[in-house]
């Protein structure tokens, strides 16, 4: 008998690029990205802006220089605030970029799975005659959102935030580092969803399977803006079509094939909701995140380690992300091994 290989529900930033992936990499046609003479990079460029149905677009190494160069394009030192989820990236996840380099002030939204509805943003909003008071400045949604558990905002929903927004005068950012795997699971198309905004991005390096880079999109004169940042920041780069390459790799492989991810993810919340002891909502699953409780997580991940399935630990909770390197058995196996430990 053969030894299972290991299980990486860990993150979909776990996936590995593939051979042909990597074969495409390898064979990019490259050149000087910082003075745009990267045939590869500018492809991609091209290819993003047109996807979120923006003007022009940006290559930078991570989602969160995207969001970092958008906080900072969209506001001003001067007391401006932010409004976004609670449990959103920029909140949770940016070491306190958006105090420290964009001088904002974030305003966490309340919301289940991650998602907050027109009325609280408005009512959020400050007096803009009332100089005690922030200055309302930007909005911002995640599209899938992260901590929220893979959640798809509707629609319907963004375009009331949006709506908020112009009437009160706020900017609007869309963080969509999974904004694809939206797209997959409700058939909205990815322009539909992120060409209200201001600016809105997607990431390489999570579900699509890429290895680096993400793509923040915007009007042709935010974005020559951004190029300032990106400098600034140090996120200018050189020969950067070997990993623009990966990208647009993924964006011509791995798009509809997100729709296994979810199923995957679908069956591991369906299998969990039928063990004793797991606590789960499979109706809350849309996308590739399973957010579940168990009596003893620090229990179940060390003995899920044991067996070579990694999933992390969320707060008091447990979280499995599903991506490309994840099949149908590996999700049989870890509700198996599951189902032994709890
Ligand atoms: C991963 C993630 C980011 C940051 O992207 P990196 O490429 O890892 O820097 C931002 N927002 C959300 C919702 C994410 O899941």
């Amino acid at each position: 008998m053969s030894v299972a290989a290991p299980v990486n529900l860990y993150s979909d930033t776990q996936s590995l690029p593939s051979a042909a992936m990597r074969e495409a990499m390898a064979a990019a046609e490259v050149g000087d990205e910082q003075r745009g003479l990267d045939p590869t990079v500018n492809a991609l460029q091209d290819r993003v802006a047109a996807l979120l149905g923006q003007e022009a677009a940006l290559f930078l190494p991570s989602g969160t220089m995207c969001n970092q160069i958008a906080l900072r394009l969209h506001t001003r030192p001067l007391g401006d605030e932010v409004y976004l989820h609670r449990g959103s990236h920029p909140v949770i996840a940016e070491a306190g970029g958006a105090a420290a380099l964009a001088g904002a002030q974030l305003c966490g939204l309340d919301g289940a799975g991650g998602m907050f509805d027109a009325a609280s943003l408005e009512a959020a909003l400050r007096d803009p005659g009332d100089r005690h008071q922030p200055r309302s400045r930007l909005v911002c949604v995640e599209q899938t959102t992260n901590l929220g558990g893979g959640r798809v905002w509707p629609l319907a929903e963004i375009e009331a935030v949006l709506a908020v927004a112009r009437r009160h005068g706020l900017r609007s950012h869309l963080d969509g580092a999974r904004l694809l795997n939206a797209v997959v699971a409700s058939g909205v198309g990815a322009a539909a969803y992120a060409s209200g905004f201001d600016t809105a991005w997607i990431d390489f390096s999570k579900g699509l399977g890429a290895p680096v880079g993400a793509c923040l999109a915007g009007s042709r004169e935010r974005i020559e803006e951004a190029w300032r940042y990106k400098q600034m920041y140090g996120g200018a780069m050189r020969q950067a079509g070997i990993v623009a390459a990966g990208a647009l790799f993924a964006l011509e492989h791995n798009v509809e094939r997100l729709a296994e991810d979810h199923a995957n993810a679908r069956a591991l919340a369906d299998g969990l909701a039928a063990i004793p002891g797991v606590e789960i909502d499979p109706a809350t699953v849309e996308t590739n995140i399973v957010i579940f409780e168990v009596p003893d997580p620090t229990a179940l991940l060390a003995g899920l380690a044991a067996r070579g399935i990694e999933l992390s630990a969320f707060g008091a909770r447990v979280r499995a992300v599903t991506h490309l390197d994840v099949d149908a058995a590996a999700i049989d196996r870890t509700l198996a091994a599951i189902r032994d430990l709890v």
